[in-house]
């Protein structure tokens, strides 16, 4: 354990490594120390996402999710290109299945057409003709959306930052620190380490450690497990693009969706339903100050009281296979209970505000020395190398 450094970055996911990348490629001879609590990096979002290259369709025009998410595709793929992991342009069908779904589809369209992302409208029989084993009304073709395992991303950042003279402390939890007039401290389980600046992309503890080194935020980190199923028993070509419900502008996520995996085969998920754990990823993991913290924040109240059927609708669901399996035979109808395999869950780490909003764009924070991601939901594995260079050009401008 060193006791000092010049750039010390919390957390292993794909955010944090992307920063110490993108700082180490401006400061080829400083001191660049990341810390990271577990034994390997990348096990949490980073390791249990969709893997899905997102093109930035849903977001809102002008937000910060538009802009890297933009970048971050062409980013994603020149960095993978470079270092040989395999990606996918398998193309995504966001399809409508009724009336209602195809209104919103519209409006879809529109919000895709004013971020400049590329979208064709397909009437029903042009989608069937793409896709034989789905049904819908009408759907949107995103060519630009691919496939990636960004766990294998992130092990290329890491080997890349080491080989380039970076440190790596693996099994190290920053436990709390303090700014001070020159630096910034931060105590570990290993030691004490004092840094010229700092930043932290913890994820699913974001607003714990931004309280503790004293920023002034406004939110909680409620952790949303999502839950998979593999698909078995069906032909390797059941469909050759993602597909995608309409989200419902009423629900924060984008709904169960069938993806197609790197490595073969197909998924389908995440569902959302609140995580009796931040790093709890089995349905009866539980850890009483992570209920507590979401059980006693006002803003998990208000959240749940709007969306209270969603709510009921997501919960019945992780808990009854079968109402699961309708929501993917809304579209694919050829998929039966038999075919649902178990696959590894996620937990997403949303900051909601305290009048019970989800937080919908990526959000920082900074303190003297220190500039904290505060949610960095997705597509924030998609626009992670935009989000490096971006937290280094504000760490940079603060002197
Ligand atoms: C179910 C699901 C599906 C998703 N699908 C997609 C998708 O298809 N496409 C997309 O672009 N995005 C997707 N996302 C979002 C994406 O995975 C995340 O936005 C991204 O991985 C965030 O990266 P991160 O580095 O901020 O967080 P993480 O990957 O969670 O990394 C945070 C790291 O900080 C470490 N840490 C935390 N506290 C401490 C501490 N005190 N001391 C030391 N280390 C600490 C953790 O151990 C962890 O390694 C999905 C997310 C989920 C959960």
């Amino acid at each position: 354990m060193p006791q000092t450094t010049d750039f010390a970055i919390t957390g292993g996911g794909i955010v944090g490594l992307a920063t110490a990348l993108d700082l180490q490629s401006r400061h080829p001879t400083a001191r660049i120390t990341l810390l990271e609590k577990e034994p390997r990096p990348a096990l949490h979002q980073t390791g249990r996402n969709s893997g899905v290259i997102h093109a930035g369709v849903y977001y809102a025009p002008g937000s910060l999710k538009a802009r890297f998410c933009a970048l971050g595709v062409q980013a994603s793929h020149d960095f993978c290109a470079e270092h040989g992991i395999p990606t996918q342009n398998c193309g995504k069908l966001i399809v409508a299945t009724n009336e209602a779904e195809l209104t919103r589809m519209a409006t879809l369209e529109s919000r895709a057409r004013a971020n400049g992302i590329k979208i064709e409208r397909l009437s029903a029989k042009e989608a069937q003709t793409l896709e034989p084993n789905i049904s819908s009304t009408g759907a949107l073709l995103s060519p630009t959306t691919g496939i990636v395992d960004f766990g294998l991303v992130a092990q290329k950042m890491a080997e890349i930052f080491t080989s380039r003279g970076g440190d790596i402390l693996l099994n190290t939890r920053v436990t709390g620190g303090n700014e001070a007039p020159q630096s910034v401290t931060l105590h570990t389980g290993q030691g004490t380490l004092s840094a010229g600046k700092a930043v932290f992309c913890a994820g699913l503890h974001a607003d714990r450690l931004a309280r503790s080194f004293g920023a002034d935020i406004a939110f909680r980190i409620i952790p949303f497990r999502g839950d998979y199923f593999a698909i078995k028993n069906q032909p390797d070509d059941l469909v050759q693009h993602l597909i995608y419900p309409v989200p419902d502008p009423e629900r924060p996520f984008l709904g169960v969706h069938l993806t197609r995996k790197m490595n073969g085969g197909f998924t389908v998920g995440p569902s959302a339903v609140l995580a009796g754990a931040r790093e709890g990823y089995g349905k009866f993991n539980l850890n009483a100050a992570d209920l507590a913290s979401a059980l006693t924040y006002p803003g998990f109240w208000k959240l749940l009281a709007k969306n209270a059927a969603s709510a009921v609708d997501e919960l019945s669901a992780s808990l009854l296979k079968s109402l699961y399996l309708k929501k993917v035979q809304k579209y694919c109808p050829r998929i039966t209970l038999d075919d649902l395999a178990p696959y590894k869950s996620g937990v997403r780490a949303q900051a909601v505000a305290e009048n019970g909003k989800i937080i919908d764009d990526f959000l920082f924070a900074q303190t003297r020395h220190s500039l904290h991601v505060c949610n960095a939901p997705s597509p924030a594995a998609t626009s992670a190398i935009p989000i490096g260079r971006y937290i280094a050009d504000q760490l940079l401008d603060a002197g």
